[in-house]
């Protein structure tokens, strides 16, 4: 209810579902896709997206931490859910009531699980190069003795690769060394007799440019949104990627300004001729840089519409006056297609000089999210 009211989210479900199966084709025979919605599914909506995936057969999510994990079970998400961080363990009790799978960021934490005392579902990483979380993988005795513990289900054993988007000699050299790494763990801990457990490397890069990877899970997450991750991105055209998320808001009110007039807080823009001025209902709180600030556009019926004066918190003003008959409740475009002309999220990026992940994921809550 009230989704469109002020400002929205359109998911096009079909370039989702379009960009699940592309994913699934590239992928090697027998691999899980394993979407990641963490960060609210890049700000695209977690529960909207999960269950869409879950029509279309997904059995596997992971997400970055305890509380979006608990929302994909309330709204009925089922299967395994991977928490890719670190968990209080005050909260281990959620991990067993929801039946979470969590992550072993190190092997002093797998003892904390399992002093837990009731039987937990893990995945343990290891650290290849990025040094984030994991344990090195160098320790194969400490890895090993966690197959010794009671308590822990070790349904995985995986990896993160860091420079996996880049496709400079070094870079690739770091991947194939961060891999080999990765295969002698695995190859020491069946040595052991160490078996049944999944291995997962890739996220999308590694899936997109590595796609000879042979593992039994991918954890894929700016694939399935289809957005390029920075203007020079190829990926996703290379693939046939689909963009999946469309931004709107209505025009709240339009008014005339004459010659003198400026437009919001610090008065940074000063009309020269008459013209007309739309509020539109989306501001910074939402999520849209402030960097646009009456140096950006948006689309109004197909026409362009460049932002004037600074960026509130709830919504910024734009020039509409090339727009026939603009009216109260008319939808604004910020991301996506109106007419001929679009506007893509990569671009808003570029622009506030970011990754296009850091404008979308963080874009808010209280935005409708709608899938059409
Ligand atoms: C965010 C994340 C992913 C998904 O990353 P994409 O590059 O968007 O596919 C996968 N694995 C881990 C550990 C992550 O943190």
């Amino acid at each position: 209810m009230f989704e469109k009211d002020r400002a929205w989210i359109e998911l096009d479900r079909e370039a989702l579902v379009h960009n699940l199966n592309t994913v699934r084709r590239l992928l090697p025979e027998g691999c899980r896709l394993m979407p990641c919605v963490k960060a609210n599914a890049f700000g695209h909506g977690a529960v909207q997206v999960s269950q869409v995936l879950m029509e279309e057969g997904v059995r596997d999510f992971c997400v970055a931490c305890l509380t979006e994990a608990i929302e994909l079970r309330e709204a009925g998400i089922e299967g395994q859910i991977l928490i890719l961080g670190y968990t209080d363990p005050a909260d281990f009790p959620a991990l067993i009531k929801y039946d979470l799978s969590q992550t072993v960021v190190d092997c002093g934490y797998g003892k904390l699980l399992s002093s837990f005392g009731q039987p937990m579902h893990v995945h343990i990483a290891v650290d290849t190069g990025m040094h984030r979380i994991g344990e090195r993988a160098e320790h194969v005795d400490e890895i090993a003795a966690l197959w010794q513990l009671p308590n822990l289900i070790i349904d995985g054993v995986y990896s993160h690769l860091c420079v996996s988007d880049e496709t400079s000699e070094e870079s690739r050299a770091f991947t194939l060394k961060q891999k080999a790494c990765f295969d002698q763990l695995v190859d020491e801990l069946h040595k052991r007799g160490i078996n049944g457990f999944m291995t997962h490397i890739q996220a999308s890069s590694g899936a997109a440019n590595y796609p000879d990877f042979r593992y039994d899970i991918a954890r894929i997450g700016a694939l399935i949104y289809g957005n390029e991750g920075t203007m020079e991105d190829q990926v996703p055209a290379r693939l046939g990627l689909r963009r999946v998320i469309r931004l709107k808001a209505r025009i709240s009110t339009v008014r005339k300004l004459y010659p003198g007039d400026t437009v919001s807080y610090g008065r940074v823009f000063k009309a020269d001729h008459e013209m007309l001025c739309a509020s539109v209902g989306i501001g910074y709180a939402d999520g849209i840089p402030r960097q646009l600030s009456n140096s950006w556009h948006v689309l109004v019926n197909g026409v362009d519409c460049p932002i004037i004066g600074m960026l509130c918190m709830d919504s910024f003003m734009i020039d509409v006056t090339a727009v026939p008959d603009p009216r109260q409740g008319d939808e604004v475009v910020l991301i996506g297609k109106s007419g001929d002309l679009e506007i893509r999220a990569c671009e808003i990026a570029h622009k506030a000089g970011v990754n296009t992940n850091a404008i979308v994921s963080i874009l808010s809550r209280r935005l409708g999210r709608v899938i059409v």
